[in-house]
């Protein structure tokens, strides 16, 4: 590895750069520090019911505040993550904090999906299902509170053993969930008879909507065929209120994106609960 400056004068990591053992080392270390050290930090981003305008849940989605570099976002240290054999532990931490956050928002009455994503290599883990399980009980966390984001890449490795995770671990309760679906290689026909609940139509999809008729001509045979299949979809990358009102009419199920609320800390959420149980007006009742 080596560290780069980007136009923010932050310096990432990228796994690709010439490896010079030095640079490598302090860069682990720095990694290691920050799992230890709890340098890592959830943001959360709400997730619309599009039926009711309710907020229905939440995805927690990981950031290293960098002691001097600043906030990092995912794709600036996961490669490093990955790399470094680090995934496992960096997946305990995300689950144990999603989970207390979900414990915390459960207990002052409000109901909420906790969405967590799951890298292929934390999937392999055996003894997820009972991590998991374990992790819910203590904090008495219904399990089809969890929801894991998974991509179609760990789908497509080895069918069979994905298969055969993916059944355990919706036998325990918890959903499933395919993440940027539409950008792998997987088709509906694959997926019809794995264990899944819901798909996550990729933004890629979403955001070129407003000036693509094909683009909105695929959002919409994919809603029907998802639904067809029995699964529930939700819409990432919702910028505008046109595709938020197009998704409506769609029968898009749940509805993310910019326009509702950038990925923020659990605070400043709640403060966007608020917000929006004040003013009706700002959103889910877009389409009038
Ligand atoms: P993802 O799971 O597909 O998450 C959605 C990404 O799209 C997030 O980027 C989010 O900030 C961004 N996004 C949300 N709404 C909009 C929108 O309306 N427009 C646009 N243009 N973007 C939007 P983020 O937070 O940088 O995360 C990037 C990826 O990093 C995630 O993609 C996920 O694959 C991965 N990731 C994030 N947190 C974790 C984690 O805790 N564990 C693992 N294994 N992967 C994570
Ligand atoms: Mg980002
Ligand atoms: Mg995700
Ligand atoms: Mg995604």
């Amino acid at each position: 590895y080596t560290a780069k400056a980007t136009h923010s004068g932050h310096h990432v990591y990228r796994g690709t750069d010439d490896t010079h053992g030095e640079d490598r080392l302090h860069l682990l270390e720095e990694l290691r520090l920050a799992l230890v050290d709890d340098q890592l930090v959830m943001h959360y981003q709400p997730k619309i019911d599009l039926k009711t305008g309710d907020v229905c849940g939440v995805e927690a989605l990981v950031r290293w505040n960098h002691p001097t570099r600043g906030l990092l976002q995912p794709d600036d240290f996961l490669g490093l993550v990955e790399e470094s054999g680090l995934m496992h532990a960096m997946t305990e931490i995300v689950l144990r904090k999603a989970l207390d956050q979900a414990a915390t928002w459960t207990g002052q009455g409000r109901t909420l999906t906790m969405a967590v994503n799951m890298s292929p290599s934390s999937l392999i883990d055996t003894v997820l299902p009972e991590r998991i399980s374990a992790m819910l009980a203590s904090r008495g966390l219904s399990p089809a509170l969890l929801v894991l984001e998974i991509t179609e890449d760990f789908l497509l490795s080895d069918r069979e053993r994905a298969r055969s995770i993916l059944t355990r671990l919706q036998a325990t309760g918890i959903r499933i969930s395919i993440d940027d679906f539409g950008t792998g290689y997987s088709s509906l026909a694959y997926l019809r008879d794995l264990p899944i609940d819901e798909l996550k139509l990729d933004k890629s999809f979403i955001i070129p909507m407003k000036d693509d008729p094909r683009a909105t001509a695929l959002v919409v045979s994919t809603i029907d065929m998802a639904h067809s299949l029995g699964l529930r979809m939700v819409a990432e990358g919702v910028e505008d209120t046109t595709a938020y009102s197009e998704l409506i009419g769609f029968g898009c199920d749940v509805a993310q994106g910019f326009l509702m609320s950038h990925p923020v800390p659990a605070a400043e959420l709640e403060d966007w609960f608020a917000t929006r149980a004040l003013d009706g007006s700002a959103l889910g009742q877009v389409s009038g």
